[in-house]
């Protein structure tokens, strides 16, 4: 039985994606190889469960909340309930969890213009915030930025190696440091994810020096990758998206904010307005969407972790650089790999937008974007736009050409990408 399902599944995968003998052998032993990571994946997934299923047990989710209101959304108890569902299963002391927030960089924004006053002062602990930030916090100029408000703005930048200089942080922080920054994913830098451990290391090196510095993370791809979330290592606020990790790929949009109580509220009329708050805001049937993303969302984001530590595998063994290495503790749901050639960049992508459930039949091709300095590459096939929970792999047309791959709701799925970009690899060198 065994031998059957393998040999069809050998024949399948030539007649429909042209991948042969040899990938498929490399793609066996590099599952193999991995074993002990993806079995780790597996026991960090069921903790994760556990930990969002005894949250909704004690929130007694029921029918009930997935009813939602429409207009002002006065007394909508499925909001509500969403919001202390994440508060309790991120160790926070509040939530608030709406599908209004546009995007992560939205979410991230709100939760910076309910904390900052005019003249506090913002200071980046690790490094230069993600591309997107930079108009927000008015690094360039965005009009309505934070620097027009009279925030200033300042940065401790990264050791070599991307490691947080915990030194120079403590330095960095004064009596007007109102917010310190720490990203944990590692956007487009050359650099790992930051562990809760290590943002553990950071929230202590800034609250040694005044603890009344708030500390906050942009937690985008790191939930639930570890066990613990940095609102539960001393960090006082954290914010992500929905169409990453915490949606599980159901939610069709939105953003959290996690944290301390007084810190959540003060977001909370940024979220809306001053004076309304958390009171209003309707979830016009998004309630079951989220909180079934979120029941979901250890499992899914164990999938696509497997996926990026077999893809880990796979090109490690084709002599690829990749990081972080198949058995690295990982902070976030992000591989890359370095090709050092356009060609192998473009190829790769190509291989992941051909293996996607929608715009399968569709070429990525570079492409100026707004906010980047070089075309930009990206490929996505995914049910809900832009969601990157969802399989996809981008990268700046520039040396050293690196793929950033992310996401994936089905680690098989992640699997034939792999494979396909392997086997492409493969055909590319072989015609030279
Ligand atoms: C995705 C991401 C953002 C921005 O999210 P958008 O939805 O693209 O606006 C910010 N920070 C990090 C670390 C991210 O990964």
């Amino acid at each position: 039985m065994k031998k059957g399902i393998e040999t069809e599944f050998k024949k399948l995968l030539l007649e429909r994606y042209g991948i042969g003998e040899e990938i498929y052998s490399l793609a066996l032993e590099a599952e193999r190889e991995a074993a002990g990571s993806l079995e780790r994946i597996d026991r960090i997934k069921e903790f994760n469960t556990l930990k969002v299923l005894s949250a909704f047990r004690k929130e007694e989710i029921s029918d009930r909340h997935f009813a939602g209101t429409t207009g002002y959304g006065y007394d909508d108890i499925g909001r509500d309930a969403i919001d202390k569902v994440f508060a309790n299963a991120f160790g926070a002391e509040d939530a608030i969890v709406r599908p209004q927030i546009a995007s992560g960089t939205h979410t991230l924004a709100i939760t910076l213009f309910g904390l900052l006053r005019p003249g506090d002062e913002l200071l980046a602990v690790t490094g230069k915030p993600y591309d997107t930030l930079e108009e927000v916090i008015g690094i360039r100029p965005g009009v309505g930025s934070l620097a027009e408000y009279g925030v200033k703005y300042s940065q401790v930048d990264l050791l070599p190696g991307g490691v947080p200089d915990l030194k120079a942080i403590h330095n960095a922080v004064n009596e007007n440091t109102k917010v310190a920054q720490i990203q944990r994913s590692r956007g487009y830098a050359e650099r790992k994810a930051y562990t809760v451990d290590e943002i553990s290391g950071i929230v202590k090196a800034v609250k040694s020096k005044n603890p009344n510095t708030i500390v906050f993370v942009d937690n985008c791809y790191g939930e639930f990758t570890g066990i613990e979330e940095p609102t539960q290592v001393g960090a006082d606020i954290m914010a992500g998206s929905l169409i990453k990790n915490p949606g599980g790929g159901l939610a069709k949009s939105g953003g959290y904010i996690a944290g301390r109580k007084q810190y959540v509220e003060m977001c909370s009329y940024r979220v809306t307005c001053p004076g309304a708050g958390r009171e209003i805001g309707a979830s016009v049937g998004t309630n079951r969407d989220i909180l079934q993303g979120f029941y979901l969302a250890p499992q899914i984001v164990a999938e696509s972790l497997k996926g990026a530590v077999f893809t880990a595998s796979l090109f490690e063994k084709l002599g690829f650089e990749t990081s972080p290495l198949k058995d690295e503790q990982r902070g976030d749901i992000v591989q890359t790999i370095k090709f050092g050639t356009q060609e192998g960049l473009t190829t790769f992508c190509g291989a992941v937008q051909a293996a996607a459930p929608i715009d399968s039949f569709v070429v990525p091709e570079a492409w100026d974007m707004p906010g980047y300095d070089v075309p930009v590459i990206m490929a996505a096939g995914a049910f809900v736009q832009g969601s990157s929970i969802e399989l996809s792999a981008d990268g700046p047309m520039k040396p050293p050409y690196i793929a950033f791959m992310q996401g994936g709701l089905s680690y098989a799925n992640v699997k034939l990408a792999s494979m396909l970009a392997a086997e492409r690899l493969l055909k590319l060198k072989n015609n030279k």
